[in-house]
């Protein structure tokens, strides 16, 4: 992880779906590691088994290796949704989105609500709002959770450690 703060660049590709050109929603990954969109590799998926006569596999966009769903019954609607999430990416997106100050409430959003966040609580690695934030202090069970300010985040820059470092591995 060097030089992170110097290369904004590298670190926007790789949050850049190769399907839709566009910063990862729901990122999903095949057994090759390539990661795309849910909903994009999903549209792949349906027209991929629709071209190819046998329709129990397909084929990664990018380096053509083989994807065998396990659970061969599935519908090929269910393959996307199936695949294991890429969190790796997903931190990623949350400390893009903390850096821009794009980032909003997690329990409100639960409510369809968008609050800005405030601050991030490093055991739930979630996002909240001043009220929330206040909530989550009152339980007893989350009381002791290690809350940080989110500007205290982007002041520190992409290589901020407070994120839990496993994702990383
Ligand atoms: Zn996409
Ligand atoms: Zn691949
Ligand atoms: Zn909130
Ligand atoms: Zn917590």
């Amino acid at each position: 992880m060097a030089n992170v703060c110097n290369e904004g660049d590298r670190f926007e590709d790789l949050l850049t779906c190769t399907i839709c050109l566009e910063i990862f929603k729901v990122p999903k990954y095949l057994p090759c590691l390539h990661t795309f969109c849910e909903s994009c590799i999903n549209t792949y998926i349906l027209s991929a088994v629709e071209k190819a006569k046998n329709g129990d596999r397909f084929s990664c966009p990018i380096c053509r290796q083989n994807v065998l769903p396990k659970e061969n019954e599935d519908k090929p609607e269910e393959w996307a949704r199936k695949l294991p999430g890429n969190h790796f990416v997903m931190s990623m997106l949350d400390k893009r989105a903390i850096q821009k100050s794009e980032k909003y409430c997690n329990s409100c959003q639960v409510n369809d609500e968008k609050r800005k966040a405030l601050s991030w609580c490093t055991a739930c690695e979630e996002a909240f709002c001043d009220a929330c934030q206040k909530y989550h202090k009152s339980f007893k069970m989350t009381s002791k959770h290690k809350i940080i300010l989110l500007k205290d985040i982007q002041s520190e820059g992409v290589k901020h450690t407070a994120f839990r470092s496993d994702v990383l591995l």
